[in-house]
This record gives C-alpha cells, structure tokens and sequence, in this order.
C-alpha cells in the first residue's frame, strides 16, 4: 500500500476553504483532518500552500488520431499535467471521427496508451447519426454528445470540416436544428449532455467576407450568430428535457440568448474560456496570430459580460478550446493561418488569477474542478478534495509568481493567446491518484466514464 500524507495546506473541501492534513491511500483520499498521524506515509509539507481539487477541462482537442504534428495524447497531457489538470474530455473531431462506438473504443485503447492524466471522450452527432449509434456511443463510454452546426462531414476522410453549404458529394451536411430536434429525446433518455458548437450556419453565411484582418475576422464571426445557435437549439430540445450544452461561450448576446432561454424552462450548462475572459480585440496587436480562433475574442463589453456571467454562477465551468496548430500552420497569412491555440496548461493559474481579481480565489476550483467534474458525470470520483475521492490533487503556492513563457509550454504550439502574462501564484506539485505527475512521464492516464448512464 502506498501512502501520502500532505501536511497543513489550505485544503478546498466540499465545505470550503480549511487548514488541515490530506492522508492518501492507494490512490484515494482517506482522510481530510485538522492533525492526521501516519507513520510511514511519504510525508509532503504544504505548509502555506493551497491544496486544489485537479483541474477538469471539459473540452481540449488532442489532434489525436489525426494531427500528431499538432498535438497527441502526450504532448496534450504533458501540458495539463504541468498545469494542475488532471482529466481532459477530448472533442471528438479527431480523424476519423468519433461516431461510433468502434472508432471510440480505438481512441480510448490510443489515448490510454500514452495519457499521463486522465481523459474522457466526447462523441459525435452527424446529420446521419441514428439513435442506436448514439446508445452504443454511450455504452462504450461517451462523456456526452458534440454536434457542429455549419460544420460538413467528409465521408471520404471521415473528418469534420468548417464547410456549412456545398454541392461536393463527398461532403455530408451538418447537423441542424431538426438534426438536434430529433436526436436530444434519445441523448436525454441516455442521461447524458448535447454540447454544440454555437453559431448559426445561416448568420455566418451573411456575414462572409475576405478576412484580411483582425476586424474582418470579427465581423465575419458576429455574436448574433451565437444567440441565434444558442436560442434555437434551447427550443427545439426543450421539451425533451436534456441538458443543452454552450461549449466556449464568447458573447453578451450569445449569454443574454442562454439566459433568456433558461428562464424558458430550458436545461442549459454554459462554459467559457479563459481567452473570452481576460482578453479583448485591443490584444491582438500585442499576440498575433495566437488569437486567431472560434469563436473570436472579442470586445471589452463581451468579456465584462461573461466575467459578471462566471461571477454570478449562470457560467458554472471554465474550459479552454485547447485546440494547437504547427508553427507553420499559425504563421501563414492572416486570411490563411489556422484557428485555435492552447490553453490547458494555463487554465488553473489563469482561473486562479480571475478569482482572486474577482475577490474569492476559491471560486477558481468551482469552475475548474468541481462544476466540470459533476457536468460530466464525475462526481463520485473527481473534482474534490473529500474521503472516497481519486486523489488528484494541486498544491499551489500562493505568493508564487508565474510568468507565461513559450519555453515552459508542453504542447506541441507554445505560443499561446497567454504568452507574457503574470500571474500571481504558481504550481508546486500535481498529483493523479497519489502520485506527482508534473514532472513523469508514464502514461498512467485511464479512461473516465460518467457515472449515471442509462443504457
Ligand atoms: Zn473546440
């Protein structure tokens, strides 16, 4: 048996911040008490320190199969372990794509094979897809379902793309509304989540232009097609009664449209993104083509707004969109270089930064941890430091300073949207189920299953 006692850390319970002793057996949290005594246990001193729940970022893209010189399970769970996040739910449009349970069942063998945290899968929903691929999606372990509205499928590659109308046979259309409508009774019976990339094919379709520069890449990806997405998913999947997800909610009015539809009587969870909160239009000239990404980063007014949102609770998770490119791919041309960044080795620390700007730092393992960890299904072993839980633990030091530098970045893109910031804390030590896994490298990653699925 191994055993692990860290002493005396500012320890984030399920009743709030307390000083006490974390006592670790075989991987589990035994204990959380004001004086443990464990002779024997390799005995860690966290004596000022903070002791957080592990980070769960509920939506990374691994590139993996697919992309390795983008990203893969390694280079994906290197970062996150560097920055105290130890499950990542992977979005399923990787190559092929994750629309039936056999390609699920190869990615988790993939992933299981080199993750040194651990993840869970997220499924697809095609145009196509029919009730019983989604049950056997769900049996092999789906976190929850993802469809892209105005994203085509290619059967030849069996790969999604941004391709929202077109003639090409080898192109399948997206998923739509009726797509939803027709789907979420048999995603709510399965008791699991319907996440959407939220923007409205028809609104983008209007708004195309030439995107020669920051302000055209605005103007072609314009908040009203985010409220319309999100308003018009919430209505056609209502009555069904399953939980509409907003992944990287990025506007007021997309926030204002969830709202509304919330006091609708809809069933909606809304995540947003480190990069919609801390960051504004006014920084691209300081990040470059880092910040090339969808949905886009937008105004002062849009970032207030969803900070107030994560404020008041109406946001409950924090994800990051994790989503890395070559250097090649990201130094091309404006109109031409690739959208997306990474994000999850900064997402606790950056977290960390807006709850104590915010006035309460224990807000960040609520947004990071605990409310990911239920949204998924986790919560009978994730996203708490309490007896009974996996023992995946951060210990942070709180008068630390970490400065964001390419050089100490893990994923295959270092340049990230955070390069050069400041924040003030810094990760001492992560642990996955007992053991530190900041600096390993063994893949003792497993996969995660939601804990209450209908099948
Ligand atoms: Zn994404």
């Amino acid at each position: 048996m191994t055993e692990l006692l860290i002493r005396g850390g500012s320890v984030h319970t399920p009743e709030g911040p307390r000083q006490a002793d974390v006592h670790v057996t075989d991987g589990v949290i035994a204990a959380v008490e004001p004086s443990i005594d464990a002779p024997g246990a390799n005995l860690v001193e966290a004596r000022g320190m903070y002791v957080l729940p592990g980070g769960v970022d509920v939506h990374v893209h691994s590139r993996d199969p697919g992309y390795p010189e983008k990203e893969d399970f390694a280079s994906l769970t290197t970062a996150a372990a560097a920055g105290g996040i130890t499950v990542v739910l992977d979005m399923p449009n990787t190559v092929p794509a994750v629309d039936s349970a056999g390609v699920l069942e190869s990615k988790a063998a993939l992933a299981h094979s080199k993750a040194r945290v651990d993840f869970g899968l997220w499924a697809l929903i095609r145009s196509t897809s029919t009730p019983e691929q989604l049950e056997a999606m769900a049996a092999a372990g789906a976190i929850g379902f993802k469809a892209y509205l105005a994203y085509s499928f290619s059967l030849s590659r069996k790969q999604v793309q941004y391709s929202p109308g077109s003639d090409d046979p080898d192109l399948e259309a997206p998923p739509d509304y009726g797509t939803l409508a027709k789907l979420a009774p048999v995603v709510a019976r399965l008791g699991l989540p319907l996440a959407i990339h939220a923007e409205d094919p028809a609104v983008l379709a209007a708004f195309h232009r030439p995107v020669f520069t920051y302000q055209d890449w605005l103007a072609s990806r314009p908040p009203e097609a985010e409220a319309a997405a999100v308003s018009a998913a919430a209505a056609v999947m209502r009555e069904s009664g399953v939980q509409l997800h907003v992944a990287h909610l990025s506007s007021a009015l997309g926030l204002q449209a969830a709202e509304d539809a919330m006091r609708a009587g809809a069933s909606i969870s809304l995540e947003t993104c480190p990069q919609f909160l801390l960051l504004t239009e006014q920084d691209f000239d300081r990040i470059g083509h880092a910040m090339k990404m969808l949905p886009p980063i937008r105004s002062a007014a849009d970032r207030d707004a969803l900070v107030d949102g994560l404020r008041r609770g109406v946001i409950s998770i924090v994800s990051t969109d994790h989503a890395p490119h070559t250097d090649e791919e990201k130094s091309r041309p404006f109109h031409e270089a690739a959208s997306g960044s990474p994000g999850v080795q900064t997402l606790y620390l950056s977290c960390l930064q807006l709850a104590k700007n915010l006035g309460d730092v224990w807000l960040a393992p609520r947004w990071v941890s605990s409310a990911p960890a239920t949204f998924a299904g986790l919560q009978e072993s994730k996203g708490s430091v309490a007896p009974g839980f996996d023992a995946d633990l951060v210990i942070v030091d709180p008068k630390g300073k970490t400065q964001v530098a390419e050089g100490d970045m893990h994923s295959r893109q270092r340049h990230g949207v955070m390069e050069g910031m400041e924040f003030d804390f810094a990760i001492k030590d992560v642990y996955l189920r007992g053991e530190s896994v900041m600096r390993s490298t063994k893949a003792r990653g497993r996969m995660v299953r939601p804990a209450l699925v209908a099948t």
